[in-house]
């Protein structure tokens, strides 16, 4: 039998909620030709995912959408051997198929995946999706200077923390904005970064401040809301802006799209100091700088330039209680679930 999340009903307003989520057994399914059968080892929760529940892209009694690592069980699909490792699309379940016929929605094909280049679970982070969005982010869109100072939001988080690594390797001076004092602590001491400030400080504004005496450069927008507002009136002129994420307003109502809230509310500051702020879709970069990502990355992986942090949960049965902690930060590192055992190792 095949263990499988589905959407149980269309998401009401605000975070999602255990009872959007109901766990269903269903047979294993029988393998097409040009399918292959895959075991799903790490299953990625990624905010994105809310959004797609929300804008009704996933419907009541759908598996709930879900990018994974996995092993091939069975083949029928050339170029693939039960045994190989990949990276895919399985959902919010044990086993699933891809290949012809099977929706694998994301702009990220089936890949292989080598254990003894990265683990394969990197394939879900830093090595993946999330890498990639810290990569076009901020070196590609933003393009840091020596010296500079760069702003990160949710600078623990799975794109935070490689935001932030790369700003260091460019020779920046590097801000985080985090929630708690562990997630403090690993961004100064384990990351390296220069300052932090918690946004759950009643002080925060003034702290933020206080640790960007040179105003801000390079503003890497995760959250939004009041973290937006309090880094408005320090940024220099010309700065630059990537609009990655806006984690806080993801439980809005649907009356406003957040963005144009978000752009609203700085577009005077925009205007008057030459801010250049730009949208930011991972998917737009895909095919032109996922080859030099990959090489530039997997070096600073493997020399351990980059470091990486994982919040791995355990069992698939915890998967909505993992996406609910981390749309509202209780996650530290990028959130996955191990849904079977990694034989890769
Ligand atoms: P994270 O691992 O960063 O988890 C989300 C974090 O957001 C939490 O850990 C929490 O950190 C912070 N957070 C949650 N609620 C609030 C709040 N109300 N105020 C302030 N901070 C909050 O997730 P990801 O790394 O997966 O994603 C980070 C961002 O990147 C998201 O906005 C996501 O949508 C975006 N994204 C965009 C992509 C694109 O193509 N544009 C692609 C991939 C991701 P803390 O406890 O420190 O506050």
């Amino acid at each position: 039998m095949n263990k499988q999340w589905i959407l149980a009903r269309v998401p009401p307003e605000g975070m999602p909620q255990a009872e959007d989520f109901e766990l269903i057994d269903s047979p294993l399914p029988s393998v097409a030709p040009n399918q292959m059968l895959t075991r799903t080892i790490y299953l990625s929760l990624d905010p994105y995912q809310w959004g797609r529940r929300r804008r009704g892209e996933e419907l009541p009694r759908d598996i709930c959408h879900g990018r994974t690592v996995s092993q091939v069980m069975q083949s029928r699909l050339a170029g693939y051997a039960e045994g190989d490792y990949i990276f895919n699309t399985n959902g919010w379940q044990e086993y699933g198929l891809t290949g012809a016929g099977i929706s694998n929605f994301g702009y990220m094909h089936p890949r292989k995946l080598d254990p003894d280049c990265y683990p394969i679970s990197t394939a879900l982070g830093v090595m993946g999706m999330l890498g990639l969005t810290a990569y076009a982010g901020l070196l590609i869109q933003c393009n840091p200077q020596p010296g500079e100072t760069v702003v990160v939001a949710a600078a623990s988080g799975g794109v935070g923390q490689i935001v932030c690594q790369l700003a260091k390797l460019a020779g920046c001076r590097v801000v985080g904005i985090v929630g708690n004092q562990s997630k403090m602590g690993f961004v100064l001491n384990d990351i390296g970064i220069d300052a932090c400030v918690s946004h759950l400080s009643d002080n925060f504004q003034e702290e933020l401040k206080a640790q960007c005496p040179d105003g801000c450069d390079v503003y890497f927008e995760n959250v939004g809301g009041k973290v937006f507002e309090a880094i408005l009136p320090l940024l220099n002129h010309a700065s630059r802006i990537s609009l990655c994420g806006l984690v806080s307003q993801y439980g809005n109502s649907h009356d406003r799209d957040p963005r144009s809230v978000w752009k609203e509310i700085g577009s005077e500051t925009f205007a008057k100091k030459g801010i250049i702020q730009k949208d930011l879709f991972v998917g737009d970069f895909v095919e032109k700088y996922q080859d030099e990502f990959f090489t530039l990355m997997g070096n600073y992986v493997r020399s351990g330039e980059v470091f990486y942090k994982e919040d791995k949960w355990e069992g698939l049965e915890k998967a909505p209680e993992a996406f609910i902690s981390m749309l509202v930060g209780r996650n530290f590192g990028k959130t996955m679930v191990s849904v079977s055992q990694d034989t890769s190792m």
